[in-house]
C-alpha cells in the first residue's frame, strides 16, 4: 500500500489569512485513490523548517505531496529546498521556460528575470504542466524510490494539475487499478447506517467507507485490482449486500461524486414522462432552484410561485384564507393546499410545496423553529410529511429542499 504525506507551504496558511483547501481537496482524492496518509503539514516560508518537514515527510512515506511556494518571488522555497533535500542542483528546463512564455503572452504580460525560477527544476524532475497559470508542477525522485510532487497554491491551478496530471501518474506508477462507486443514501443517519453496515466497513478490498454531508449518508465503495474489469467485480458483490441491507433510502449509486437529490428527482420526472411545478414558502425559491440546476430541467419543470406571506399563499395559490386562519400558515393543510392549489393552475403531473418556520425568531411552543410540512400533489392525490429539523436556518431550508426532492423521486419512481 502507498503512503501519501501532504505538506502545505505557506506563511499565509499559519497565519490563518488563507483556510488549507488544498489539503482538503488532496486528501479526499487520495482517500477515493485508497493511497494511505498517516500526517500532514503545514509549514512557513522558511527554508529551515521546511527542510526538516521534508526530511520528517520523506522518513515515513513514499510520496510527499507539496502546494504552494512554486511562484517567482524570494519566499517561494517549496522547490529549490526539495532539492537541498534531494543533494541535486536546480537547471533549467527549456520546455518549461516555453511554457512560461506563452502564458506569459496568452496574459499579455512582461516577463521578468526571476520568472525563469519557475523553468527550474532537478535534473530528473517530470514535469506538470499548468494549464491555469504561470508556474508548472514537478514530480520530483528523491531517492529510494520515494517522490515529491510539487502543485501550485491557487487551488484553481492545482485542482486540475491533480486531477488530469499527477492522479493518473500515481495511479500507473501502482501498476493497479482502483474503481468506486458512491452509494448516496438520504433518509437514515450516519449512525443507524453505520449499525448496519459495521462488518462490512472493516474490509481491506474492496473497502467501505461513510462520508455524511447535510442530511445525507454517502459511501464510497473501492476495489482495487489488476483490470476495471476485475475491481468491479470485487465491487458488485458488496453493494448488492449494501443495497438489500438499506433498500429505499439508497438514491443512487454512481461512479463520481457529482449526483444530487435533484438531478435524481428530474430524472425520475424525466423517465415517467411527468411535469413539476412548485409553491414554495420558507424555503423561497430553492427547490425550484435545486431542480433548475440539473441540465435539461426545462423538458420537466413548468414553473412555480413563491408565496412568502400569507396573503400570497390565497392570492397565487388559492389557499383559502378561512383554512389559513383555522390550521395556522404553518400546518399540514396549507402545505398540501399549497400543492394542490399550484398543481391545478400550472396543471402539472406533481407537485411540491413547503411551509415551515426556518428560525433564528418565529418560533412558537406548539411550533418550534424547524417545524416544516412539505406538500406533495399529484393527479391522484395528495399527502403531506411534517418534518421536525434542527440547526441553522440555512441548514432548515436545504434540508426542506432535500427532503422535497427525495419525496418527488420516491413519488416519480412509484408505480
Ligand atoms: P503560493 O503559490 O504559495 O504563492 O500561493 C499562492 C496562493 O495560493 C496563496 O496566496 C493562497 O491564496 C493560495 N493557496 C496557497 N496554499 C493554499 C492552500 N493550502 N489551500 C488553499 N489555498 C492556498
Ligand atoms: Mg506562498
Amino acid at each position: 500500500m502507498m503512503i501519501a504525506e501532504i505538506l502545505c507551504v505557506g506563511t499565509e496558511l499559519l497565519m490563518g489569512q488563507v483556510l488549507n483547501t488544498n489539503a482538503q481537496f488532496l486528501s479526499r482524492r487520495l482517500s477515493a485513490l485508497g493511497v494511505s496518509q498517516y500526517h500532514q503539514t503545514v509549514v512557513g516560508d522558511n527554508a529551515d523548517r521546511l527542510e526538516e518537514a521534508y526530511r520528517l515527510a520523506l522518513s515515513r512515506a513514499d510520496v510527499v505531496i507539496t502546494s504552494g511556494g512554486l511562484g517567482p518571488t524570494v519566499d517561494d522555497i517549496t522547490k529549490r529546498v526539495a532539492a537541498k533535500v534531494a543533494g541535486k542542483e536546480l537547471v533549467l528546463f527549456p520546455q518549461a521556460e516555453e511554457m512560461i512564455r506563452q502564458r506569459f503572452r496568452q496574459y499579455h504580460k512582461n516577463m521578468t528575470p526571476n520568472n525563469m525560477s519557475q523553468a527550474m527544476f532537478t535534473p530528473d524532475t517530470t514535469l506538470l504542466l499548468n494549464a491555469h497559470g504561470t508556474a508548472p508542477g514537478a514530480i520530483v525522485p528523491m531517492g529510494e524510490g520515494k517522490v515529491v510532487i510539487h502543485l501550485p497554491g491557487p487551488p484553481m491551478e492545482l485542482q486540475p494539475m491533480w486531477l488530469n496530471q499527477a492522479e493518473p501518474w500515481l495511479q500507473a506508477r501502482s501498476g493497479k487499478t482502483l474503481v468506486s462507486r458512491y452509494i448516496r443514501i438520504f433518509g437514515m443517519g450516519e449512525s443507524e447506517v453505520d449499525q448496519r453496515l459495521a462488518d462490512l466497513e472493516t474490509g481491506d478490498n474492496p473497502t467501505l467507507s461513510p462520508y455524511c454531508s447535510l442530511g445525507e449518508v454517502q459511501l464510497r465503495a473501492t476495489a482495487c485490482a489488476d483490470t476495471p474489469e476485475a475491481a468491479l467485480q470485487l465491487l458488485q458483490p458488496l453493494i448488492d449486500e449494501v443495497k438489500a441491507r438499506l433498500g429505499d433510502v439508497i438514491y443512487a449509486v454512481e461512479d463520481n461524486e457529482s449526483g444530487s437529490l435533484a438531478r435524481c428527482a428530474v430524472e425520475a420526472l424525466k423517465h415517467r414522462g411527468w411535469t413539476i411545478s412548485a409553491c414554495e414558502s420558507l424555503t423561497g425559491g430553492l427547490m425550484t432552484s435545486a431542480l433548475v440546476d440539473v441540465p435539461g430541467a426545462s423538458t420537466v419543470v413548468r414553473g412555480s410561485m413563491i408565496t412568502y406571506q400569507s396573503e400570497s399563499k390565497t392570492m397565487l395559490a388559492g389557499v383559502p384564507k378561512e383554512l389559513i386562519d383555522r390550521c395556522g400558515v404553518v400546518s399540514a393543510e396549507v402545505a398540501q393546499a399549497m400543492a394542490q392549489g399550484v398543481r391545478e393552475k400550472l396543471d402539472t403531473d406533481i407537485a411540491i410545496s413547503a411551509t415551515g418556520i426556518a428560525g433564528p425568531d418565529g418560533g412558537t411552543p406548539e411550533t418550534p423553529v424547524g417545524t416544516v410540512f412539505v406538500g406533495i400533489a399529484t393527479r391522484s392525490g395528495a399527502r403531506v410529511m411534517h418534518l421536525q429539523l434542527t440547526g441553522s436556518r440555512d441548514r432548515i431550508r436545504t434540508l426542506t429542499m432535500k427532503h422535497a426532492m427525495n419525496a418527488v423521486r420516491q413519488e416519480a419512481e412509484r408505480n
